[in-house]
């Protein structure tokens, strides 16, 4: 039978920061991973607004572990693991495949989660993968497109409004793109808009925006995107979305108020990849609500001392679903492995801050107890998404593309997008999603 010393599963930052470490080191591993990228998802809201193209944040993950001869990318979706037998299964190209190991690394990450009302997805628009983006992007266009002709003012109103729920930093990110799109690149591309005819409402729960911050940089958040013209709504939930608008619905009120929009954007919630509920069936690891395996200090899993889990599959002393969590979970069980660390020895985590950009020339940074705002809270955040940046090709050409959107008024991957096709019908934006594999015991 096939096997391996360790399986990574996924490509994303945790399963990353493992496999390089693993890497270096000379051990033989095997990666599977459902898609070929490793996605920065943190620019994918760039994408979404033609500010830079999919390929500068999404290398191949085969690419940049070419170099290690130890080191071997399978591209599929792992659906089972029988940890006595230590085998893991997986599917590539419609076969089952089973594989031999001693240590497993999960990094499976997370998915939007629309808290029991899985029919939002349907007329929702998401920002988790690249297809995400694209799609967001090329609906974007379409808007403006049909907005720019059409003679029905109440269609136009509806093709210029925008609904964006959930004000953590992604619904920040995006509303406060939107509204400098409009204001910075259609005003001067398309005659007869402009940015006042465009709407952007962000819409939150909490009573802050951007509510992991909290105190003065939420309160400038909140300053910063209404001074640019975006709706910030408060204390406020969405209890209905159809494909022409959502019902908001304050605190304390019993009336729900009906806002129209062809593009309603769902950044409220995540839950975990479909791997972490075998992974618990399979170990006896319990959940949290967000099916989040809570792991063991360590990053152990259940009771088994060969199966590790990392970022955002996991829950552990309430870190944040954020990319430094993954990339140091996914160092710290690779020294594990390789005996580098101690077996059992506690994950800890070094926070050396958060950031996120409002719109151009604005941004916020918190570093322990020191927070930022402003310009210089923003060429921090530039200068920090360079150094990340995965490979020195894509970090130069996302660097040309940011100078083109943020000092000129070019959206270069725009252009990718025009062929303007009709907008799409809310049942074809989002793909039929299969529903999860059945988990099977391995053979
Ligand atoms: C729009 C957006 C903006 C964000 N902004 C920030 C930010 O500004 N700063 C920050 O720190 N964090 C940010 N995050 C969060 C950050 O991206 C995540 O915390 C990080 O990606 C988690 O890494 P991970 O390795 O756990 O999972 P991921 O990076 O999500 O990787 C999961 C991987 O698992 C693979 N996979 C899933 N299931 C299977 C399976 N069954 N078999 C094989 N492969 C599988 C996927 O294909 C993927 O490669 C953002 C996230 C999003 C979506």
């Amino acid at each position: 039978m096939d096997r391996t010393e360790v399986v990574i599963v996924g490509s994303g930052f945790g399963a990353l920061a493992a496999a390089k470490k693993l890497a270096k080191a000379g051990k033989p591993f095997v990666l599977i991973s459902e898609t070929t990228e490793h996605l920065f998802q943190p620019l994918l809201y760039q994408v979404a607004t033609g500010v830079i193209a999919a390929g500068e944040i999404a290398p191949s993950v085969r690419a940049i572990l070419a170099k290690y001869p130890h080191a071997d990318v399978r591209l599929g979706r792992v659906v089972d693991v029988n940890p006595e037998e230590k085998e893991l299964v997986y599917e590539a190209a419609g076969q089952r495949h089973t594989l031999g190991y001693n240590s497993v690394v999960a990094a499976t990450g997370a998915r939007q989660s629309y808290f029991g009302r899985d029919e939002f997805a349907k007329v929702t628009f998401a920002l988790k993968t690249v297809d995400d983006a694209e799609r967001l992007r090329d609906q974007i266009v379409r808007c403006f497109e049909e907005a720019h002709t059409t003679s029905d003012l109440e269609r136009r109103k509806n093709l210029l409004s925008f609904i964006v729920i959930g004000a953590g930093a992604t619904g920040v990110e995006l509303a406060g793109q939107i509204k400098e799109l409009a204001a910075r690149y259609f005003e001067q591309s398309i005659r007869g808009i402009t940015a006042a005819d465009v709407t952007v409402t962000l819409v939150e729960g909490a009573g802050v925006a951007m509510p992991a911050y909290g105190g003065k940089l939420s309160e400038y958040t909140k300053a910063s995107l209404e001074k640019s013209g975006v709706e910030v709504v408060l204390n406020t939930l969405v209890t209905d979305i159809d494909e022409d608008g959502a019902t908001l619905v304050a605190h304390g009120s019993e009336a729900g108020e009906r806002r129209t929009a062809n593009t309603i954007i769902w950044s409220a919630g995540v839950q975990a990849n479909d791997f972490a509920a075998v992974l618990a069936e399979r170990t006896g690891c319990e959940t949290d609500r967000a099916g989040r395996l809570l792991v063991n200090r360590d990053l152990t899993v259940g009771g088994r001392a060969d199966i590790f889990a990392v970022g955002d599959m996991t829950s552990l002393d309430n870190l944040p679903g954020q990319s430094p969590v993954a990339m140091q979970g996914g160092r710290h069980v690779a020294d594990t492995i390789l005996g580098k660390t101690l077996r059992g020895t506690p994950f800890k985590f070094r926070d050396k801050g958060s950031m996120a950009i409002i719109n151009r020339f604005r941004a916020v940074t918190k570093v322990k107890n020191i927070e930022l705002t402003g310009t210089f809270a923003w060429v921090l955040w530039l200068a920090v998404h360079m150094v990340y940046l995965v490979g020195f090709r894509n970090r130069y050409v996302a660097v040309m593309s940011w100078f083109g959107s943020f000092l000129g008024n070019r959206r270069p991957h725009f252009y990718y997008a025009q062929e303007v096709g009709p907008i799409v019908t809310p049942d074809a934006r989002i793909p039929e999603t299969k529903p999860a594999e059945p988990a099977t015991a391995a053979a």
